[in-house]
């Protein structure tokens, strides 16, 4: 074992090379960018970093980066990954021989619709987005605990979980208000702390077809009280393409928040909408500032059709995210990366009036990746983790905490031998380190 990390950060360039074939790396400086991109604004963790506090090292010593054979020190200063020695009055923690990994990114979650912490809810049939969002509406209503105590439980949990970061839609409409917006928010501000949070003021009842939506989101963008709109079905759901698109596009290119818009729609009504945005997209200069969700039109594609939509998202910096619900609807991630797409993965909804399922634990969605998409090969697994780790890190416009010399000090020890075996057995994260801090141990958050 070493005293302190060696020039690349205690690792070989083998491991150097293997982790940076995760798609793209975004600049150490996307932390430091100023309002306007998607979501960079309000971003507790940015804040607490902009304060100038006295240095402060920590030293995690015996911790095996990405299952590494041989123990190194991971150093860190002021909340960064440093190849430079520790200061000898530095704090030191000691990993016991665990992996470190790079802390989770959850790039789709809906942390306001959830009844994590209250008795289990037994849910009725339904079909089609009409009737999940009348239930919607009940669940709501007859919740004893605001937004913001079960969005705080379950944003907690993740952190527990090992995320660092997350991008959460909640729901605004003329049922609910801004209640949705307001209780995760707050829930974002008792964690900034530990975990990055992008709010999206996501239309679940349509734009169009509930009136008085619009005017929510437009209020909500221009308060701050959002770093980003949404959007859904323009045609399946809304019957208003035009009108829905015009709408929110915008509302976010006079306020200067991205979109984040929900796209179910499968068949020639998915890819009408998906031209509908790549055209606003180009003519109003909103390039990078776009996220399209699900995107089931996109799986069905044939290859060349898909190479022709893939295209046009990358040349636009159009991200996309996909829960990886089954092996038909999930995104083909590799085909997206090969023309410069960015696609994160997410939770969706957890324990909601949608479905009795999901936990928010990003290591399980990385898991279920692999799952529905049946991989067998150590190296496929270890892109299933690095998409659920820096694709949603692309996605929200995070620098990769990749355990490199001036990546965020924000990662994960667990106990096993490999990266690939963590991907299926997924054991407890012992310890959740975010900005060089622990803010979970044993699988509990440390306040
Ligand atoms: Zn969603």
């Amino acid at each position: 074992m070493k005293p302190y990390p060696s020039s690349s950060g205690g690792l070989s360039r083998a491991q150097h090379d293997h982790r940076r074939g995760a798609g793209r790396h975004h600049g150490r400086a996307a932390h430091r960018r100023p309002r306007g991109g998607p979501g960079q604004r309000r971003c507790g963790h940015g804040r607490a970093r902009a304060r100038r506090r006295p240095s402060r090292a920590v030293v995690f010593r015996n911790v095996r980066p990405f299952g590494a054979k041989t123990p190194v020190d991971l150093t860190v200063v002021d909340g960064r990954i440093t190849d430079r020695r520790a200061p000898a009055d530095g704090e030191v923690i000691d990993g016991a021989g665990r992996i470190a990994l790079p802390s989770l990114v959850d790039a789709h979650i809906h942390p306001d619709k959830t009844t994590w912490g209250d008795p289990w809810v037994t849910r009725e049939p339904a079909s089609g987005i009409a009737d999940y969002v009348e239930q919607d509406v009940e669940l709501f209503r007859s919740r004893r605990r605001p937004v913001a105590e079960r969005a705080y439980g379950l944003m907690a949990h993740a952190v527990s979980r090992g995320t660092r970061a997350m991008r959460a839609h909640a729901d605004v409409a003329p049922a609910y208000d801004l209640a949705g917006v307001e209780g995760v928010g707050a829930a974002r501000k008792r964690l900034r702390h530990a975990l990055d949070v992008q709010i999206v003021a996501f239309p679940q009842h349509g734009v169009v077809r509930t009136p008085g939506t619009a005017e929510l989101l437009e209020e909500a963008a221009r308060t701050g009280a959002v770093d980003m709109i949404g959007g859904i079905d323009p045609i399946g759901f809304d019957e208003a393409l035009d009108e829905q698109l015009d709408l929110v596009f915008g509302i976010a290119d006079r306020h200067g928040v991205g979109l984040d818009i929900h796209l179910h729609d499968r068949g020639e009504k998915g890819l009408t909408e998906l031209r509908g945005i790549i055209d606003r997209t180009r003519a109003l200069s909103l390039r990078g500032k776009i996220t399209l969700s699900h995107v089931f039109c996109l799986p069905g594609l044939t290859d060349r059709e898909l190479g022709t939509v893939a295209a046009d998202l990358g040349d636009l910096g159009i991200s996309l995210t996909t829960v990886a619900p089954s092996a038909s609807l999930v995104l083909p991630i590799a085909r997206l990366r090969e023309h410069g797409v960015r696609v994160g993965l997410g939770s969706d909804g957890v324990r909601d009036a949608w479905s009795p399922f999901g936990n928010a634990d990003m290591l399980h969605r990385a898991h279920l990746l692999g799952w529905v998409t049946d991989v067998r090969l150590d190296e496929e697994l270890a892109d299933c983790y690095r998409v659920a780790a820096h694709g949603g890190a692309d996605v929200m416009g995070l620098a990769h905490a990749d355990l490199e010399p001036g990546s965020p000090a924000d990662f994960v020890l667990v106990r096993g031998e490999c990266l690939p075996q963590v991907v299926v057995d997924m054991p407890q994260r012992d310890m959740v380190v975010h900005g060089g801090r622990i803010v979970a141990r044993d699988g509990e958050p440390t306040g």
